[in-house]
């Protein structure tokens, strides 16, 4: 009988324990999910694109696809804020998150990288496939003035964009791209430059 009450208490305690491991796990996971969300656009923030990057690389390896990196950063973003203060300047932001997000595939990861810069990690066949996306962000931005609050604000992006080859070092294709959005910003913004 004592054998059976020690069996059936170890066998609670085990499965309290499991429990408890769980909601853990699930706790923790919860909170990572909330440490690489930014909060304004609702978009992954840079600890998500760092968590992001590896994964999205090694599900493009398994697919037999390619990886690739968009760099957009919207263009002269600073008068947004200047003509019409910082609370436009971040609906702005918003409405440029929802644009991006629109223009990619599901299964594409958005980040805000940082204060007005987008990441794209896509997974693609070819540079054609990456341009081609890159030219639907680029002209959901430029095709239509931003609404915000009533205001009609007319707001451009600039992209930078590459391809992963299997050389890289792990950030080499970001700084890449980062290049190349230089490149689009000095050859006039409102453009994507693609850089080898
Ligand atoms: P460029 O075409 O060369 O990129 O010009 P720019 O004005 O976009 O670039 P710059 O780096 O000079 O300015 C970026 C501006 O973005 C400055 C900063 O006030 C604004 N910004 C960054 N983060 C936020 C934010 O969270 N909210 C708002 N409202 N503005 C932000
Ligand atoms: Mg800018
Ligand atoms: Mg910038």
């Amino acid at each position: 009988f004592s054998d059976m009450a020690a069996l059936v208490e170890g066998y609670l305690k085990l499965r309290n324990d499991s429990r408890q491991t769980a909601q853990l796990r699930a706790a923790l996971s919860r909170e990572q999910r909330k440490a690489m969300l930014d909060p304004l656009t609702q978009l992954w923030n840079r600890a998500g694109l760092n968590h992001f990057l590896p994964r999205h690389q090694q599900q493009a390896d398994d697919l037999g696809l390619q990886l690739g990196v968009l760099f957009c950063d919207l263009d002269y973003f600073k008068k947004v804020n200047d003509s019409h203060g910082h609370v436009a300047g971040d609906q702005a932001l918003w409405e440029t998150a929802r644009r991006i997000s629109a223009a990619v595939r599901p299964q594409d990861v958005v980040t805000r990288s940082g204060g007005e810069e987008f990441v794209v990690l896509l997974q693609v066949h070819d540079q054609q496939e990456l341009l081609q996306i890159a030219e639907r962000i680029r002209s959901a931005m430029s095709n239509k003035p931003l609404d915000i609050d009533g205001l009609h604000i007319k707001l451009t992006i600039s992209i930078g964009a590459t391809l992963r080859t299997a050389q890289d070092a792990p950030n080499e294709a970001l700084k890449r791209a980062d290049q190349a959005l230089y490149q689009a910003k000095g050859n006039g913004r409102n453009r994507v430059e693609f850089a080898n």
